[in-house]
């Protein structure tokens, strides 16, 4: 099924979920800036939440916000039995320690799952594996190459992948290029999060059974969206860019919300 398809019914069961239930989970978004691109994922994430009967909240605090007063706020949020789930839009400026705030947050309320303890795994190594698992793609025993380690996305894909019995390799920036192309030859899923355009390429030779997942998102000067693979490969499957695995990040962090909501402390 494509993934647009996949998403909008994911999202109609939670909607259906949240209607029997009759209460309303709640989401509140802290954003410390008042950045284009920050407005507009947020923006996103609320009109995704309220789509399946979620309250969003938005808390936007100035650049010049300190420390203390960010994890004042953090803090009241987490004691807040209306609140299920908290996510603090990243980036945040220069001067705010990200890993503070990170660890500041309640894990029973950590959605976007980058509390090291968090309950929840982090939407876009879990929106991935969801996918690919409902798409009967099988994990165990294959090999699965994933090309970038950040917190976020390689290192968590990394990890659930194992979970799934994978044959988990992690390749990175002082990974050689000759190395990366052997890898890359011999996988039979790969995730790719690397940030450059077409990273992966016709110089790449690939399996035609392998399953691509391209989770880069690269902006031409054009304003155009382009992943981290070049599209158009002869293989199993290719998640596009756009209306990849965006969507089933946004997705995730829904499922997470009605989660906390459901499972809360
Ligand atoms: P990042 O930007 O923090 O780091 C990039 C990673 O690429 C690093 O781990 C680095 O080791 C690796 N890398 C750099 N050069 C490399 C090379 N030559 N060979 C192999 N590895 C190399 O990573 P991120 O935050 O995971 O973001 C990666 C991309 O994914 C970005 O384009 C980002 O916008 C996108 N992203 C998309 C979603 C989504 O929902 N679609 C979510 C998160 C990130």
């Amino acid at each position: 099924m494509d993934i647009k398809t996949y998403v909008l019914k994911r999202k109609q069961n939670l909607k259906e979920r949240i209607l029997k239930d009759g209460g309303t989970p709640s989401l509140v978004i802290i954003q410390v800036n008042d950045d284009f691109a920050s407005n507009k994922y947020v923006a996103g994430k609320i009109n995704d939440a309220r789509e399946v009967g979620i309250s969003a909240k938005l808390i936007k605090m100035p650049e010049t916000t300190r420390l203390d007063e960010l994890l004042k706020k953090i803090k009241k949020l987490n004691k807040d039995p209306h609140v299920n789930g908290i996510i603090v839009q990243l980036p945040l400026p220069k001067h705010i320690d990200e890993n503070i705030v990170k660890e500041a947050i309640n894990p029973a309320k950590d959605v976007d799952g980058f509390h090291p303890l968090s309950r929840f795994k982090a939407c876009t190594p879990l929106g991935i594996i969801n996918y690919l698992k409902d798409e009967g793609v099988e994990i165990r025993g294959k090999n699965v190459v994933i090309i970038g380690r950040s917190n976020i996305v390689g290192k968590p894909a990394a990890m659930l992948f194992l979970e799934e019995d994978g044959n988990v390799t992690v390749l990175h920036s002082k990974t050689s290029r000759e190395d990366l192309k052997n890898y890359v030859a011999n996988a039979d899923i790969m995730v790719v999060a690397v940030g450059r355009k077409h990273f992966i390429n016709d110089e790449h030779t690939l399996k035609n059974s392998a399953v691509l997942v391209d989770v880069g998102i690269n902006r031409d000067e054009d304003g155009k969206l382009t992943g981290d693979i070049k599209p158009g490969r002869d293989v199993y499957l290719q998640t596009p860019v756009p209306g990849g695995v965006g969507l089933l990040t946004r997705l995730t962090l829904l499922e997470n919300v009605l989660e906390a909501y459901l499972h809360g402390i």
